[in-house]
């Protein structure tokens, strides 16, 4: 102790200092992780947003399920799509890019013709976190209007890209009482490895409740997606369930 009373008293000042700022950078160290990683949750979560009303399943015992295909639509692809779908009798709800749409007259027709549903993914598919306001209309009015210039004529649900959102999207849509729609069953392997039909058909067939809220990528040639949505219907139908388009399920 007796050392102690030797340091200066401007020595043991700046030490106190010292360690006050230490403390200081690592509570602010702490607090930005902890804001960091609510913020990450928030845009990041599938079945809550800051505002507006969000839906990513829906509570029923009833074996009825939505099956969702996003983005594209793509003309060179159609077939593989809406063949199957057609073979099946089976409705389901298409989350479209505005610029897309556009060069895809064909395909929207054939999805307008079969009895299924269109919704809103923006036009670009950009991240939609962190967009200003203006932003945020400008990816959704546009794509609004060329999927109603279609003569689609039905309802419109919003899908963001990726699921992710955080605060103009939100506002943006709460203001304009727009229902946003996810998903709860969503097993395409994305990480680069490789993944067979099968185990897509299995993952997704063995994830599906009652209510559930399927979502599949099958434009841009992706085949091993194509080749899953056949068996996924044959076997939940199987199952018991029956399909309906998302607007339907929400009911
Ligand atoms: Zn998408």
């Amino acid at each position: 102790m007796s050392h102690n009373l030797d340091v200066p008293s401007t020595r043991r000042r700046s030490r106190r200092r010292r360690r006050r700022f230490v403390v200081a950078v690592a509570i602010a160290l702490v607090v930005l992780f902890v804001v960091a990683y609510g913020v990450k949750r928030v845009i990041q979560t599938r079945s809550w947003q800051v505002a507006g009303e969000l839906i990513s399943r829906v509570e029923t015992d009833e074996r009825v399920v939505a099956l969702t295909f996003d983005d594209g639509p793509t003309d060179s692809d159609a077939d593989a799509v809406l063949d199957v779908l057609a073979d099946r009798d089976v409705p389901a709800t298409f989350y479209v890019n505005g610029k897309e749409v556009e060069g895809s007259g064909s395909t929207m027709r054939r999805i307008i013709e079969g009895g299924h549903e269109i919704g809103n993914h923006t036009w670009n598919h950009r991240p939609m976190a962190f967009v200003s306001p203006s932003t945020v209309a400008e990816e959704i009015e546009p794509t609004d209007e060329v999927i109603r210039a279609t003569g689609y004529d039905g309802p419109l649900t919003f899908r963001p890209p990726h699921g992710k959102k955080l605060l103009t999207l939100p506002l943006y849509l709460a203001k304009h009482d727009r229902l946003t729609v996810t998903w709860d069953v969503a097993y395409e392997d994305w990480s680069g490895n490789p993944q067979s039909s099968d185990e897509l058909v299995n993952a997704t067939v063995d994830n599906t409740q009652p209510g559930s809220i399927i979502l599949l990528h099958p434009w841009f040639g992706r085949t091993t997606t194509q080749k899953a949505i056949g068996p996924v219907i044959d076997r939940l139908k199987e199952q018991g369930y029956s399909f309906v388009t998302v607007s339907e399920l929400i009911g």
